[in-house]
């Protein structure tokens, strides 16, 4: 009987940001953030089968590429890195569900599932702490995927803190037909541009340990994205306008996100938005609770 080779599956969801500050510019370039981000039930799927040696990524979306240019491909590279010859080798499929270059942090996901399959898979015993600093070397946001978890996020993306209990909220993705480069918007963005509101979630959570929205979000690069994609801040106040308690766009864009109270508010909110931006992918999702 032939026996199929070890493999493991795994999902890898999706990241908003309900809140994202630039502190400053970094003189290496990168910049210091302090964000709120959460996962959502939006999972991309990554296959892994183990390889007598070598690597081999496979993903057929057109936008994403599969060779080791892909950030699984390059989280699985450094991590054999690590281990002394004779080294293992794996095969990664990934199937993308994650609208790509979205603001929804696909490919950081798919990284993160990679890194974390494969230490199973080649029956590695790396500490977290190690794992992480691996994950920080693939992208910024690899390490909060890691992480798994609701968190305050701070630093380029490498200090997590968890968050409080988060109430159980319906999140409305609103993706228009269009990728943003996150290097461009991170380059266009000045300190100026930024729209202080004075009392926003992050002061919340510090004054009361909850995270309620009754305060505004704020995003410091959606004046960026807006200013180049006008639609951007037409979504986010037509999702207000349909009963959100509060929208934002994620990540460098251009997809925003609605906070509703309950699924059937997203679910009319839904419908209104796919009749006045038929070209935009409306999602209703729930925050992710890993299986
Ligand atoms: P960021 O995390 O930088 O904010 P994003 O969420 O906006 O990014 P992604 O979907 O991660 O965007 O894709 C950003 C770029 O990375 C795309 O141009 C894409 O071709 C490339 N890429 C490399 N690997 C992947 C992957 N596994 N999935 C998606 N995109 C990938």
């Amino acid at each position: 009987m032939v026996q199929s080779r070890p493999s493991l599956t795994l999902p890898a969801p999706a990241k908003v940001n309900l809140h994202l500050e630039i502190l400053g510019r970094r003189p290496d370039g990168f910049h210091n953030l302090r964000m709120i981000n959460l996962l959502l039930d939006l999972c991309d799927t990554v296959h892994l089968q183990l390889k007598p040696s070598g690597l081999r990524i496979l993903c057929r979306h057109p936008q994403v590429p599969s060779d080791r240019t892909n950030l699984a491909a390059k989280a699985a590279e450094l991590l054999l890195q690590q281990i002394p010859e004779p080294r293992p080798g794996a095969r990664i499929s990934i199937r993308k569900r994650i609208p790509v270059a979205a603001g929804l942090g696909g490919g950081s996901s798919d990284a993160a599932a990679t890194l974390r399959g494969l230490v199973r898979l080649w029956r590695l015993s790396f500490s977290e702490a190690r794992l992480r600093r691996l994950a920080l070397a693939v992208g910024a946001d690899v390490p909060f995927f890691l992480f798994g978890r609701p968190a305050l996020v701070e630093g380029i993306g490498e200090r997590l803190k968890p968050l409080p209990p988060i109430p159980d909220w319906t999140y409305l993705l609103v993706t228009p037909p269009f990728g943003v480069s996150t290097a461009w918007a991170y380059g266009r963005w000045r300190a100026s541009l930024t729209k202080r509101p004075k009392l926003h979630i992050i002061k919340n959570l510090k004054n009361s340990g909850h995270l309620e929205l009754s305060r505004g979000l704020r995003n410091d690069l959606e004046p960026v994205v807006v200013q180049r994609y006008p639609v951007v801040g037409e979504v986010r106040q037509a999702l207000v306008s349909l009963g959100a308690l509060a929208a934002v766009m994620t990540g460098s864009g251009p997809s925003v996100v609605g906070v509703f109270k309950n699924p059937h508010q997203a679910g009319k909110a839904s419908k209104s938005i796919r009749q006045h931006f038929p070209a935009c992918r409306a999602v209703v999702t729930r925050r992710w609770r890993a299986p």
